[in-house]
């Protein structure tokens, strides 16, 4: 299972009542962050996440917005007494930025990578420490170069222990079956697929942010459990400004989950003039029914 956390839902700047967006991903301990504007480290505290358990960063852009928290967020990682590494995905020119941001954050006690993906194509690779959890990046249109993130956690098949007694394997092989790999006893081979029960669906979401409305988003979110989505503005009004600066608003993300047949859809980076996205609810779902608009700490398990 995956445990999803949308910490932040604002955009531009931190409001009083409303942190910057900050999406807090946790699967068996490991947790992912995406984005972290100014603050971030308390949005997270606020949300009761147990920020010592970050071991990946994926930066959508750098824009102050979502990057302006690191060096809080080091300080907060040191306190708590991390030690192992920071893995950080972002797009190209992040290593120089995160470097000088880097640099008013004295003795940090554990190791920063910091990978930069393509900015022009889908890119997947494997969640550090976690083989099973595969991310794709991909490039989104906003006025810097810009990356939505999709998040699979592959699962195994169910193990089926009657199946282990039936054929008399030993107990200690178990595990060994359940992960894959084939075990040799008795002068016998035995597989994955004798102890177990189907195929489960892998779990996904989507994170998409500071982007106008293009298809590389519809093909990232395909089918996704759960779209985490940009909508600026609750309405069109002032369409063309917001399409100029590369930003969607509610009707464009809800349009994008329909279109990309997602389960379900959060909406998130509202912007500093919109005080109560919540009066758009109903409006949004006749567009895309299971739609969310989150206040910050807004949780979930898939
Ligand atoms: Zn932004
Ligand atoms: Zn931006």
């Amino acid at each position: 299972m995956i445990d999803i956390c949308l910490a932040g839902t604002g955009g531009m700047m931190p409001l009083k009542n409303r942190w910057l967006t900050t999406c807090y991903s946790e699967v068996q301990g490991n947790g992912i962050l995406i984005d972290c504007g100014e603050g971030t480290q308390i949005a997270l505290a606020q949300a009761d996440i147990n920020t010592n358990r970050i071991n990946t960063l994926l930066i959508t852009h750098f824009h102050a917005d979502h990057i302006s928290g690191f060096p809080g967020l080091m300080l907060s990682l040191k306190n708590f007494q991390k030690t192992s590494p920071l893995y950080v995905f972002c797009p190209p020119g992040g290593k120089e930025i995160i470097k000088n941001l880097s640099c008013i954050c004295d003795d940090l006690p554990f190791k920063i990578f910091i990978d930069e993906l393509p900015p022009d194509r889908f890119f997947s690779f494997e969640s550090p420490g976690q083989k099973d959890f595969v991310i794709i990046s991909a490039p989104m249109r906003h006025t810097k170069k810009c990356l939505a993130y999709r998040l699979t956690l592959n699962r195994k098949p169910v193990f089926n222990p009657e199946k282990a007694k039936e054929l008399n394997i030993p107990l200690q092989y178990w595990k060994v079956l359940h992960r894959g790999e084939d075990v040799e006893f008795d002068g016998k081979i035995f597989t994955t697929d004798m102890v177990t029960d189907g195929e489960r669906n892998p779990l996904t979401y989507t994170y998409a942010t500071d982007t106008r409305p293009n298809d590389n988003l519809i093909e990232l979110a395909e089918k996704s459990d759960l779209f985490i989505c940009e909508g600026m503005y609750g309405d069109d009004e002032n369409v063309e400004d917001l399409r100029k600066k590369g930003h969607s608003n509610f009707i464009d993300a809800a349009m994008a989950a329909k279109k990309a047949d997602v389960k379900e859809l959060w909406l998130t980076h509202f912007s500093p003039a919109m005080p109560n996205p919540y009066v758009y609810k109903d409006s949004i779902r006749k567009i895309f029914q299971n739609t969310k608009i989150p206040k910050d700490g807004f949780k979930k398990t898939l």
